[in-house]
Parts: structure tokens; C-alpha cells; sequence
């Protein structure tokens, strides 16, 4: 069977960084899947991945238009320190998941605490990145019609 819409697919993988630093990995646990053709996963890897079969192996490497998007320089800001309302020590290096405007979950990096006010990057920390992915296909199966109507793997 091959990789199309509405079919859910298994597959281990490893992602890497453009200096080959390992970012992520389903080695050691069980394969991710995700229901093809939903935007369960990034673009480019969904395309990359269409057409594959159980067994498959590939390597990608795919520009963050494809990914998880260029880096926002206006995503860098600076807040009030009052607005980390509840956190003992903001400290850099912290990441939050925080709401955006839109109601979209975003993560929030903290880059620099001054003395009233903290500098933050709201830019997913892989955004701007060319990411490598190593994948092989563990299983492709046909999605049930819940799992098709609700957009994700049951
Ligand atoms: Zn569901």
C-alpha cells in the first residue's frame, strides 16, 4: 500500500540540523504516526513521504518555507517583566507555551532578562532552519472514516 491521502502512516525517524546536531528521534520508542494529508506534520516532509510504501527509507532535507516557516524578526519583542505573572525566576534560556492573538499555541523563548523587562522570541525554535529527515516507513494503512473526519490517528 502506498502513501496517499487518508492513509495513516508508522515510520521512525531522525531530524537533524543543517551542523548535524540530532534535534529529535522516535529511535528507542515507538514510530510516530500521523494521518497523511491532514497537516499533521510539516509540508515538506508529507510531500516527500507520498507515493512511499512500508519498508522505504528516504532522506530529506527541507528549507524552512516548508518547515516551520522563515524566522519573524518582529516575533522578537521585548515585555514587561509583570507579564510572566506566576513564574518565580524568569531566567534565559526558559521556553513557555503561551497564546497567541489568533488563539494559536505558540512557544515562547525567553532570550534576555533585564531589570523590568524581558526580551522573548515567539519564533518556533525550528523556524528559519533547513531540517534533514531520516525516515523509514514502519506501515501504511487506510484511515477509518472517524479517524479521516476528525483529521488525526485514533
Ligand atoms: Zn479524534
Amino acid at each position: 500500500m502506498k502513501i496517499a491521502k487518508n492513509h495513516v502512516v508508522s515510520m521512525h525517524y531522525t531530524l537533524t540540523a543543517p551542523d548535524g546536531t540530532e534535534l529529535d528521534s522516535s529511535a528507542g520508542s515507538d514510530p510516530l504516526r500521523y494521518l497523511h494529508g491532514a497537516g499533521n506534520i510539516i509540508p515538506g516532509l508529507e510531500k516527500a513521504l507520498e507515493g512511499k510504501a512500508a519498508g522505504d527509507s528516504l532522506q530529506v532535507e527541507i528549507p524552512p518555507e516548508d518547515a516551520y516557516g522563515p524566522r519573524q524578526a518582529e516575533l522578537v519583542q521585548t515585555v514587561p517583566k509583570s507579564a510572566f505573572q506566576g513564574v518565580d525566576q524568569v531566567e534565559a534560556g526558559q521556553s513557555f507555551r503561551a497564546q497567541g492573538a489568533d488563539g494559536s499555541q505558540r512557544s515562547i523563548t525567553v532570550l534576555e532578562v533585564e531589570e523590568d523587562d524581558v526580551k522573548i522570541d515567539g519564533n518556533h525554535p525550528l523556524a528559519g532552519m533547513n531540517l534533514k529527515f531520516d525516515v523509514t516507513v514502519v506501515e501504511v494503512r487506510e484511515a477509518s472514516e472517524e479517524e479521516i473526519d476528525h483529521g488525526h490517528v485514533h
